[in-house]
């Protein structure tokens, strides 16, 4: 059987690099990797694929810039020349991208069934681009693969039939477990100045703050307070380098705020495992602060993973006002929330691969 996955996004990378692992511990799958080229710069993509281990893209798609909808739309039309000549039993799609919508709705189109990873998660804000690319997703997937009991309540209270939503646990979860067992070593933290439970951790990309000069410009400010008393290290995503560039706020780089490149994975878990605290507006960040047991300030005005801030390991901060931000990442730093496992067992890729491969062996 064929099942062709469609990527594109860092997170994606990351998420794939264990469902792959999984497809090849079982006979009779053949994976297929499209790369949408979504994300391409050599520290936003190929590093992931050389240090997470996955397969090599069989088809490299190349589309990356311009709006939202000429994206999606050059996207939807090379995936679907690849569906028709591959003709995939299934098409699987992470998260929610644009890579995951184009992925998901030209496979439906043909009449392939879709498998979506990361399934029901809501934030409820119709203004984020991930929002509008998740619910469409999800109304047409075949498999809706979800993380957590708050992403099935969502999903059933959509409308969404039972049998399709299928709980395994979140992908983020297994990687984190993999992989924080690999950087486990604080010494590697000297190679960028940092001492072990010190520093401040941070990233920012998601277009609500990037595009917003008041917010990027109360995160900054925020930062430059916090850094009077500890270090911060913040891996800039391109885009929001691009945007700093633009208003003249990239030169901020200080000897104890560390604006650099972004990092590859196991830097990442490194640099997550060992901070005092976690300041992002990243999905992925979020949880895997809660996996590596750091406290983590979410810069935003609502979050997709809720259950974080119930356990108090995770504190909802909408980054328009500099002085909350930096005292809320000052208070927090250090403090643990209550013990919970929200995201399963550390075995949804292996339960994703062996239900597909049920299902479509019948
Ligand atoms: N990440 C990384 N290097 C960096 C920044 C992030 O490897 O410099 C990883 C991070 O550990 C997480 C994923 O990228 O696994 C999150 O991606 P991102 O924040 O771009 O997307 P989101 O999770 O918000 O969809």
């Amino acid at each position: 059987m064929k099942i062709i996955t469609v990527l594109g996004a860092r997170p994606q990378f990351i998420k794939a690099s264990v469902v792959s692992r999984a497809f090849e511990q079982l006979a009779g799958i053949e994976e297929i990797i499209v790369h949408t080229g979504q994300h391409f710069d050599a520290n936003m993509s190929d590093v992931f694929f050389s240090e997470l281990g996955i397969r090599t893209p069989r088809y490299q798609l190349d589309i990356h810039g311009g709006g939202h909808g000429e994206m999606t739309g050059r996207m939807l039309a090379e995936v679907e020349k690849v569906l028709l000549s591959e003709k995939p039993d299934a098409v699987l799609v992470y998260g929610d991208t644009n890579s995951t919508l184009a992925g998901a709705l030209a496979a439906a189109k043909l009449h392939i069934p879709v498998a979506h990873v990361e399934a029901g998660l809501r934030s409820f804000n119709m203004a984020m681009p991930e929002e509008i690319n998740r619910i469409l997703t999800d109304r047409i997937s075949d498999w809706l693969f979800t993380p957590t009991r708050a992403a099935d309540d969502h999903l059933k209270h959509e409308g969404t039939p039972s049998e399709k939503i299928l709980r395994v646990g979140d992908v983020m979860y297994d990687v984190a477990l993999h992989f924080g067992r690999m950087a486990a070593d604080e010494n590697a933290l000297a190679a960028f100045g940092l001492r072990a439970g010190d520093y401040v951790l941070t990233t920012v990309h998601r277009a609500e703050n990037t595009d917003d000069p008041l917010r990027l410009k109360a995160i900054m400010e925020a930062f430059a307070t916090v850094a009077r008393s500890r270090p911060i290290i913040w891996p800039m995503h391109p885009r929001t380098r691009a945007i700093l560039k633009k208003l003249g706020l990239d030169e901020a780089s200080t000897a104890n705020l560390k604006l650099v490149d972004p990092v590859g994975y196991l830097d990442m878990v490194r640099l997550e495992k060992y901070a005092g605290i976690i300041a992002t507006d990243s999905g992925g960040v979020q949880k895997e602060a809660f996996f590596h047991k750091v406290p983590c300030v979410t810069l935003r005005d609502e979050t997709e993973w809720t259950e974080l801030v119930e356990a108090g390991w995770n504190r909802l901060v909408p980054p328009t006002d500099a002085a909350k931000i930096s005292t809320a990442i000052l208070e927090a730093f250090g403090k643990s929330g209550a013990d919970a496992t929200p995201y399963g067992s550390g075995d949804a890729a292996v339960r994703i691969a062996e239900r597909l491969h049920r299902d479509l062996s019948a």
